[in-house]
């Protein structure tokens, strides 16, 4: 059992940059325990003047596509660079199969060997909202360690794409050359939210199906509703063996900063973005508090029975655990 570090320990070792320290701040946001939560907030409140200045980006794309040695080889030549990066994951299979697809640490192994970059695994436990929280919390103190590229990757599967768009500056898609139009039509949606798309595997041989892919995603970005951010999604052929595009993608990170900062919409993101978190977290917390309540978690299964045996209208039924919850 370690030591309870004091906020001042975690503070001053996380603005030292010492990992350890900054691990363990980040096992504490992601505590269940309330006396833990709570440090947390006081620590995150006393770093939060330091954080801000890293580039956040949001890597996406179905299972199998690249992700992870995408990430291996952007961030090696990142590194290459004198850059810090830290890579953080929201994996929101893991809750459910309690074995986290992106936790594994193993699957970027040179890069986690870089002296100056750190990988931390998705949070296990929680909800997508609670464990988008808990990712939220860690970038932040990444940030105050003094990494100035967080990446934040997130499996292709449901809504957590919409979510990390919601923490990032510049959201990139790997594609696969050649995936079918279903998969296509799935990923509309997703595909609109792009400030970049790469098609990934670009090499051996691939890299005629590679370009035409390419010019078939310009075609669609072409008919996408116009980004309001005044940026122009940009489509880009890549390729993690070969390094083929990555400079081309860091360059593109790189020119939407500049882009939307001289246009005014990147301060007006981030601080749309600390709202949203504002109020994701109250809405969390009420619906925490309301499902914890004494008399809620003696009634609601009863409740439940009832709407689902459709004995009870799921309005009425959901009225009824509110007068509990507010009559104390
Ligand atoms: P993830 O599930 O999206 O994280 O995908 P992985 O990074 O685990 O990659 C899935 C498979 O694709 C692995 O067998 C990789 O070796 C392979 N792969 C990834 N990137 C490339 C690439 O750029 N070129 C080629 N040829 N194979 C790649």
């Amino acid at each position: 059992m370690l030591r309870r570090l004091t906020k001042t320990q975690y503070v001053d070792g996380i603005l030292a940059g010492n990992r350890m320290i900054l691990s363990r701040a980040i096992t504490l946001t992601e505590s269940s325990l309330l006396s833990d939560r709570a440090l947390a907030r006081e620590v995150l409140e006393a770093v939060l003047p330091y954080t801000g200045k890293a580039v956040r980006i949001g890597i996406t794309g179905v299972p199998g596509v690249g992700k992870s040695t995408f990430i291996e080889s952007f961030g090696k030549y990142l590194t290459k660079q004198g850059k810090k990066i830290a890579v953080l994951a929201i994996d929101p299979s893991s809750p459910i199969s309690k074995g986290s697809i992106l936790g594994d640490k193993t699957r970027m192994e040179e890069l986690s060997q870089e002296p100056l970059a750190y990988i931390r695994p998705s949070p296990t436990s929680g909800d997508l909202g609670g464990v988008t929280q808990k990712t939220r919390e860690a970038m932040l103190l990444c940030e105050a360690a003094g990494f100035e590229v967080i990446i934040i990757e997130t499996v292709g599967v449901g809504q957590s794409e919409t979510l990390v768009k919601g923490m990032v500056d510049f959201f990139l898609l790997l594609m696969l050359a050649g995936a079918g139009d279903e998969l296509q039509g799935i990923k509309k949606g997703i595909m609109e939210m792009a400030d970049l798309v790469a098609i990934t595997k670009a090499d051996s041989g691939n890299e005629h199906f590679a370009d035409l892919a390419k010019v078939e995603y310009q075609n669609a970005l072409h008919l996408s509703p116009p980004n309001p951010t005044g940026w122009f999604p940009q489509v880009i052929t890549c390729s993690a063996l070969t390094q083929k595009g990555i400079s081309e993608i860091w360059a593109s990170v790189e020119k939407h900063r500049s882009v939307l900062s001289e246009n005014g919409n990147f301060d007006k993101i981030r601080s749309q973005q600390n709202l949203e978190w504002m109020h994701d977290f109250i809405k969390q917390s009420l619906e925490e508090h309301f499902y914890q309540h004494p008399s809620i978690s003696t009634h609601i299964h009863t409740v439940q029975q009832e709407v689902s045996e459709g004995k009870k209208l799921p309005v009425n039924a959901a009225m009824e655990l509110l007068n509990l919850f507010y009559q104390k």
